[in-house]
């Protein structure tokens, strides 16, 4: 077996304690060699996580305000290298940072002093992301750079840890990921270190068939492909970050998503390969606006549908579908992107297009049936079970992937929808 790049959640390193059971999984298996962390997560639902206090930090207006929620921050950290009894003092650094970092500097300490403490328990290298993760111009991952400097590092020191989240850009300053973001570090660590493996250590056992909150223990999918994966994680699975699974194509290194709290139950492996089951997960998410616009020959002609998607581009910089028919086009976005700009974005269409009609759909869920392997049998299901529920599909995507279908409807039907189609599939021979 290989060497196998392994990253922490938040919730993993939460505390001393979470610490501790960490740093035994990676000590249980001597192949478990580049580490990556998160910030600490919230030790309680209340609790928040390092990140938010950074970010809270960043937006606080006098410096008695600064130092008040730092020293939350710096508390946290403190309590951990008490509890751990690690030779390690910070408080040189955190003067630094409390008069000098802000910005994406500041949001990344959360990973960087975990990162150091980690390292420190587990005697391993600190390798910090600053020196070896590194954007380009373009704001997107310089693969060639970080690859040559980060897999040099961990050929030199091979058992490292590397805090996750940021990286360096182009000139130097520090740059940080999405939220979620260090499991595209874990990621890009497996890529760089050549790694035969990627264990994504975190709070749930795998990948869940339905979200916890709505389904009560739900079933975890033992195996899913890259594109299911992303399917899920684009329409709202969190687990893991979409784009995490970017830097492992090239090589086809398998993740697997296992839990901190029950490192030999059940896990989820994602490969290249094709799901044997017919039912991958069901996923939905709330919060959804549909813009239609009637006039004659708007959803064939190209160039109007470039003009639609011009218009719409400056108010939000996604789009979630683009239903069409000869006569009419619609434009699905979240609802919070454009909450300010609704009524204007409805004058624009109609000055733009000569429309006979424009109208907005509020209050819109999406739900996904994801299963790479059988289509037909998602796309039965879903439709039988809308049917008995009487909800009424406003919208319908067979996915240009055929990973699955996707339907919109009225967001109040989302968790009994949900709920239903996952007792259908629980007492189903053929999932
Ligand atoms: N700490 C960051 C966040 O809370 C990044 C991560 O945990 O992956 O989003």
């Amino acid at each position: 077996m290989g060497k196998k790049a392994v990253k922490f959640g938040g919730t993993s390193l939460c505390d001393a304690a979470q610490m501790k059971k960490a740093a035994e999984i990676v000590r249980s298996d001597a192949s478990r060699e580049i580490i990556v962390v998160s910030a600490p997560g919230k030790r309680t639902p209340k609790d928040e996580k390092i990140t938010d206090l950074l970010l809270r930090m960043e937006k606080t207006k006098t410096l008695e305000e600064r130092r008040t929620v730092f020293s939350l921050v710096r508390e946290r950290f403190d309590s951990l290298i008490r509890s751990l009894m690690l030779p390690l003092d910070f408080s040189e650094e955190y003067e630094d940072i409390f008069w000098n970092a802000s910005g994406d500097l500041l949001i990344s300490r959360g990973e960087y002093f975990c990162a150091r403490i980690f390292a420190a328990l587990l005697n391993y290298r600190f390798t910090d992301a600053a020196d070896t993760v590194f954007f380009g111009k373009d704001g997107m991952i310089d693969t060639i750079k970080t690859r040559e400097k980060l897999g040099k590092e961990i050929l030199a020191h091979r058992r490292v840890v590397i805090p996750g989240f940021y990286g360096s850009d182009a000139d130097g300053k520090i740059k940080i990921f999405p939220r979620g973001g260090s499991d595209i570090t874990g990621a890009i660590a497996a890529d760089a270190a050549d790694a035969a493996i990627y264990e994504n250590f975190t709070d749930v056992s795998g990948f869940l068939l339905a979200d916890p909150k709505i389904v009560s223990a739900p079933m975890t999918v033992p195996a899913l492909s890259y594109g299911e994966l992303r399917r899920l994680s684009s329409m709202g699975a969190t687990v893991l970050h979409a784009d995490s699974i970017l830097p492992l194509y090239e090589k086809k290194i398998p993740v697997v998503i296992c839990n901190t709290n029950d490192p030999s139950g059940s896990r989820t492996y994602i490969t290249e390969k094709k799901n044997t089951r017919a039912i991958a997960g069901i996923v939905g998410q709330k919060g959804y606006t549909l813009f239609s616009v009637s006039a004659p020959n708007i959803g064939e002609d190209i160039s109007e549908s470039q003009k639609l998607f011009s218009l719409f581009e400056c108010y939000t910089k996604s789009v979630y579908a683009t239903p069409r028919t000869v006569d009419a086009c619609g434009f699905l976005v979240r609802s919070a992107d454009i909450s300010e700009q609704k009524e204007e974005i409805v004058q624009a269409l109609r000055s733009a297009f000569r429309a006979t009609s424009v109208t907005i759909k509020e209050s819109m869920a999406l739900l996904s049936i994801v299963g790479e392997e059988q289509p037909l049998q998602c796309a039965k299901l879903l439709f039988e079970t809308m049917e008995e529920m009487e909800a009424y599909p406003l919208l319908l995507d067979g996915g240009a992937d055929s990973l699955g279908i996707t339907v919109g409807f009225e967001e109040d039907h989302l968790a009994a929808l949900i709920r239903r189609l996952y007792e259908k599939l629980r007492i189903s021979p053929s999932f």
